[in-house]
């Protein structure tokens, strides 16, 4: 196939206003060269604006996009060298499945004019439908369709490829299959993509790095496991994975001195939820951002004298008589997942959630725990 050119990507200030809607307030992102970034987030939030904007569908209200150094702003759809599938794999039912993948061709130079016919076998070998070519679409399953979408996006040699949803009409089992055979090919090409999905574990299971959007803005921007660890905003504490959420407020550090004490870098914070006072803690060497946990700032403003804050802790870090910081909650049900169970919890009226390997019998009172390292705290934006 040789040296498909690869981008990079990057929104500054980029806004875009409908009559009306606001659909994206104010984005600014950085798409690195061959990277598989995804933009992840709830119905609405602005995925398939910044997508479209991207490709150039759209120009923005406000801002700049450019591939490298170059201002695309002005330039059309067809000019930018972008491979597109979107969600409904868009054949043309008429022709072959070779001609749709070769349709992209059409306008390409005399030279891969004339190796046209081994560009489509290739193209097929790649998504892994050799021999395919006289086939009629409509004959292949939903899941071989999308592959055929994703080599006609990719027969011109863009130097970028945007996915909007492409899996979301199949079912799960199809879904995984084909989010891995996705990520395998945008590897072996070194394709910069961009990935557009509200289905955070398909964001966190194929990316390099994810963006996190909510309400027209991008909240958090990192690789899966960092979004994961570390959510930077309550939101994205909520909609990355399972989480538990409480209110809750920073503990007055008047009252409690010892609360200030810092060691190697390490702040902890005390927060009360309910008559349970929780330590933990925050790392006040930060990124140089925004801070990396929203505790440090939290501790380090007004708000830290008695503020509400919203405070999370994954269920996996949740433990059965384990952990620094204890509470007790009633066993309300389990559900068996398989490798583990999922056990639901009343903590004086809150729900909780943990992972067990042997789930504890329904209206058991448990003990549970974590550790200060474990939990996150977010000012609250309520
Ligand atoms: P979904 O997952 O449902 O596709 P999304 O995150 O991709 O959502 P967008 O499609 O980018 O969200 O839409 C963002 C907001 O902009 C929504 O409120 C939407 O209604 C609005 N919007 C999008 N396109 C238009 C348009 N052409 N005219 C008016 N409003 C629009």
């Amino acid at each position: 196939m040789g040296g498909l050119a690869v981008s990079e990507i990057h929104l500054d200030g980029v806004r875009k206003q409908y009559a009306g809607t606001t659909a994206l307030e104010e984005v600014s992102l950085h798409v690195r060269d061959g990277e598989f970034f995804t933009l992840v987030g709830p119905s609405g939030c602005g995925k398939t604006t910044t997508l479209r904007l991207i490709a150039g569908f759209e120009s923005p209200t406000a801002g700049e996009i450019r591939f490298g150094d170059e201002d695309v702003s002005g330039v059309p759809p067809e000019d930018r060298n972008v491979g597109v599938v979107f969600q409904n794999y868009a054949l043309f039912p008429h022709m072959s499945v070779a001609e749709n993948v070769g349709y992209g061709l059409r306008f390409a130079d005399e030279e891969r004019r004339r190796g046209r016919d081994e560009r489509i076998a290739e193209l097929l070998e790649l998504v892994d439908l050799p021999g395919t070519g006289d086939r009629d679409p409509t004959e292949l399953s939903g899941g071989q369709q999308q592959r055929v979408a994703l080599a006609r996006a990719l027969a011109p040699g863009p130097r970028l490829l945007l996915l909007d949803e492409p899996m979301s009409a199949l079912d799960a089992r199809l879904r995984e299959r084909l989010r891995l055979q996705v990520k395998k090919i945008q590897s072996e090409l070194g394709i910069t993509t961009v990935y557009v999905t509200h289905d955070q574990e398909e964001a966190l299971a194929v990316s390099d790095r994810v963006a996190v959007m909510n309400d027209g803005r991008v909240e958090q921007v990192g690789p899966p496991r960092e979004v994961y660890e570390r959510p930077k905003t309550r939101f994205v504490a909520s909609f990355v994975g399972d989480n538990n959420l409480f209110e809750g407020e920073l503990v007055d550090v008047r009252d409690r001195p010892e609360v200030a004490r810092e060691t190697k870098g390490l702040r902890r914070l005390h927060v009360r939820v309910g008559e349970t006072v929780f330590e933990v803690e925050a790392s006040s060497q930060g990124s140089g951002s925004t801070g990396e946990i929203a505790g440090v700032e939290a501790s380090q403003s007004p708000r830290s004298d008695g503020g509400s804050v919203a405070f999370c802790v994954r269920p996996e870090q949740l433990k059965i008589d384990g952990g620094e910081n204890r509470f007790t909650a009633t066993v309300r049900e389990t559900e068996f997942l398989g490798e583990t169970t999922r056990v639901h919890l009343d903590w004086e009226g809150r729900e909780v959630t943990v992972r067990a390997a042997e789930p504890p019998e329904a209206g058991t009172a448990v003990e549970l725990g974590f550790d200060p390292g474990d939990g996150h705290v977010f000012e609250d934006q309520l």
